[in-house]
Order: C-alpha cells, then structure tokens, then sequence
C-alpha cells in the first residue's frame, strides 16, 4: 500500500513518492451525468460504450465502379458481364444478382445479395452493352469491399471507460448514433492567488507591485485538464482572510488551489491557514523548481488541496506534476501520470544530485526521425517567458549529476500529443 501525504511529517519527498501520495487525495472519480454529444469534448466517459450497430452497417463499396460476384476459377470467369442496374449510396438494390449480372455502384452503396467484388470505374469497359473487366488477372475476390461492423462490431467495446472524448471519439460516438453519453462530472477548482505584492491585471501597478500571472496560468492549465476554475481573486498575506476563504472554498470545490505563501518567509500563510482549516500534508519534495509544494485537505468534506509555489514557472511546473494526476484520477482517465518520450541532449543540461530537475525545453524531430531536445536559455523559476518558448519539459532524474551533449534525457511535452498512450 502506497503512503498518504499525512504520513511523511517534514521528510523530504522523492518526486514519485509524491506522484503517488497526491493520488491518495482523490481516492475516487466523481460522480457521472449524461451529457449531449454537443457538450462532451474533452469530457472522460464514466463507463465502456458497447456499440448497439455495426460499423459500417452494411457491406459496401469503397470505390466508384462494379459489383458482382467474382468467380473462383479462371474457368467459371465469364469474358462479359450484364449490367443488371444500379445502387446509389444511400439506396438499396433489392434483387440479388444472378450469375454473370452485375451492377454499376457509388462508394458507400451497399453490395446486392450476391455480390462480393467490386472492380473501379477506371478497369472496366463497355462494349455493345455489355461490361468488360480490363485486367481480370490482377482482380482479387472481395477487393474493394468494406464489410459490416468491419470498424466496429455491434456488441463490441468501442471506447473505453476512462477515454477522453477528442475529436476523433466524438466522430465515433457519432458513428454509432449515440446522441448522448454518461461521463464523469466536470472538476470544480478554486483558485487562489496569494501575495500583498500581486496586483490584478487592469488594475495600476503599485511601485512594489506584480501582476498576478499565476491566477490565469493555472486557470489554462484547469480548463487544459478538464476542469471548470472558479476564480476566487488575490487573497492578501493575512492568516485570517486566508483562513476563512480556504473554509469557504472547500463547500463548493473538488479542489482548491492557491500559488504563493508557502514558504517559510514571515509573509507565508497557506501553511498555517491549512492545518486550521483542514489537514496539512507533506510539503517538501526534492523538486526543481517548485519547493516548497503544500497539499492537504480542507473542511469536514475532506477537499483536496494544493499550495502551489509562488514563482510563475514553479507554479505551473508542480500543477503538471501533481495536481494534474489528481484531476485526472478525479475524472475517472485510464493514465494519471504524464506523458514522456526520449530525446537525445543537443547540448550539455545543468542539474543537481538529489532533487527532479524540471528544464523547459524545445523538442523537435531530426532527419533521421531521432527526437532531440534543447534547453530554452536562462532557467530562473520566474522567466515565464521560458514557459512560452518550451514545448516540453525536460525531466532529469534525481541521480542524474548532468546531463552531457549526446546524452538520452527524459522530456514530457507539452501538446496533448501523448492522448491514449499508455503511460
Ligand atoms: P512566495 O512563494 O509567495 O514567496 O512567492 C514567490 C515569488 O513569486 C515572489 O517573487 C512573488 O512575488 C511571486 N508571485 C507570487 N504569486 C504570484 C502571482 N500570482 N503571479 C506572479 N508572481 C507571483
Ligand atoms: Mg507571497
């Protein structure tokens, strides 16, 4: 059995120890609702879809041309063929063919009783009324036919519960005729930002001032991960605003979520606002950047919460670390850990003995199809803009020293490009 997070007092936290402890804090989805095939993009199915047709429904023609029934044999093979009519997609041609009939078919129409092959509209010719196929030889049995269910089975699991809806299942879902689907509840999730310094967009800069990036980066990164945000503003350096809004948010989330004030600094409340308010879990984890990290839970309904770090890229870095499994888990996904890939270091990577080290990095593919990845430049815990210039994170292990040119290095990229991948 895996530790919680209230098991580890002030011990310093293994970056997978932590992967794990988090999950303990959404120890179940939530509940399902049936929603419209309108609404459900980037929703989880809450349970497996068994197909009620076949897909196709019909066998049918994948090409513009003939049907008819090819013979076994070269002897059986007639020179000509009677053209008996013609189907349409979306029409049925009722009467089964009779030997040596065939007939002229659109793509998608439905093969007559009888038929099993069908030839294009390029190789056969027409002479004195009749159909000639103009290279019998290189035509096999049933070419060019799509059979029934021959994409998905009636009966058969077409997705799986746990599958995020994109766009490829929602064409699926389409396919099938259904209309609707049971999924899982959509993540409520407060955030917070916390500082007496941050300052809301819009509103003048004071001279000892920043602009709240955070509340906005983690609102991306919610709505990014299937969550609905609810945004509860700036909170300032007071334990006891802290106290009552964290008690307040904890009615109406799933999980609740500040940045900044947790550190040890004087101004650093979220800690001591959480053990009033709830269950104070582990809070150091031998993470860079993104120390000092708080979790715990709020409130007699037991919310999952998370003090994320202060500093811009810390906060967005320990979101995708953790909070972003237990969304997942929330949800109800097959895979809760990150996406990862291999990429070969195109120049030597700083890193630390003893602690995960998180570098945003540019990854692409070289002539030879072998990933390779790079640094994005100046790596300081509040350069934001090496979060825009990243399209991965590159994940150097805890007994790794450094990272040489050439060597292989462990990146998680940033695009939903990983979606269905076992992890
Ligand atoms: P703290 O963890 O509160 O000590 O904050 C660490 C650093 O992150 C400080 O430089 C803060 O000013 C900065 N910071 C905290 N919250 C935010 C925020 N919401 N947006 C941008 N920077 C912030
Ligand atoms: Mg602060």
């Amino acid at each position: 059995m895996s530790l919680s997070c209230f098991d580890f007092g002030e011990r310093m936290l293994t970056v997978d120890e932590a992967r794990a402890a988090v999950l303990e804090l959404a120890p179940r989805p939530l509940g399902d609702e049936w929603r419209p095939l309108e609404s459900l993009h980037g929703r989880v199915l809450a349970q497996s879809l068994v197909s009620p047709i076949d897909v196709p429904q019909n066998t049918n023609s994948a090409m513009d041309g003939i049907a008819l029934a090819w013979p076994e044999t070269e002897a059986a093979r007639p020179d000509s063929w009677a053209q008996a009519g013609e189907v349409l997609a979306g029409h049925r041609h009722e009467t089964p063919l009779a030997p040596g009939e065939c007939v002229r078919i659109t793509t998608g129409a439905p093969l007559p009783a009888g038929a099993d092959t069908v030839i294009m509209r390029e190789q056969i010719e027409y002479q004195e009324g009749r159909v000639r196929v103009a290279h019998p030889d290189a035509v096999r049995r049933g070419q060019n036919v799509r059979l029934a269910g021959e994409d998905i089975a009636r009966g058969a699991v077409a997705l799986a519960a746990g599958t995020r809806l994109g766009a490829a299942e929602l064409g699926l879902l389409a396919s099938l005729g259904m209309a609707q689907a049971l999924v899982r509840r959509r993540p409520r999730v407060a955030v917070f930002s916390t500082g007496d310094e941050v300052t809301a967009p819009g509103k003048p800069l004071p001279a000892a001032g920043i602009f709240d990036a955070n509340r906005f980066s983690l609102a991306g990164l919610i709505a990014e991960h299937g969550g609905e945000v609810c945004d509860l503003g700036i909170l300032p350096d007071d334990r006891d605003v802290m106290v009552a809004a964290l008690a307040d948010a904890a009615h109406d989330a799933d999980l609740v979520m500040t940045s900044g004030g947790v550190s040890v600094g004087e101004a650093d409340q979220v800690r001591a606002a959480l053990a009033e308010v709830g269950e104070l879990g582990f809070w150091k984890i031998a993470i860079r950047p993104g120390r000092p990290l708080a979790c715990g839970r709020l409130g007699a309904q037991r919310t999952p919460f998370f003090g994320l770090p202060g500093n811009p890229v810390a906060a967005m870095v320990t979101f995708l670390q953790f909070v972003a499994p237990v969304l997942r888990r929330l949800q109800g996904c097959l895979a809760t850990e990150p996406c990862r890939f291999t990429a070969l270091a195109e120049s030597d990577l700083p890193s630390r003995k003893g602690r995960v080290d998180f570098l945003r990095g540019i990854f692409h593919c070289d002539a030879r199809g072998q990933l390779r990845v790079r640094s994005t430049g100046h790596q300081g815990s509040g350069i934001l803009s090496s979060m825009v210039a990243a399209n991965c994170l590159i994940e150097i292990a805890a007994d790794c020293e450094r990272i040489a040119q050439g060597d292989a290095v462990t990146i998680q990229p940033f695009a939903d490009i990983c979606r269905g991948m076992p992890s």
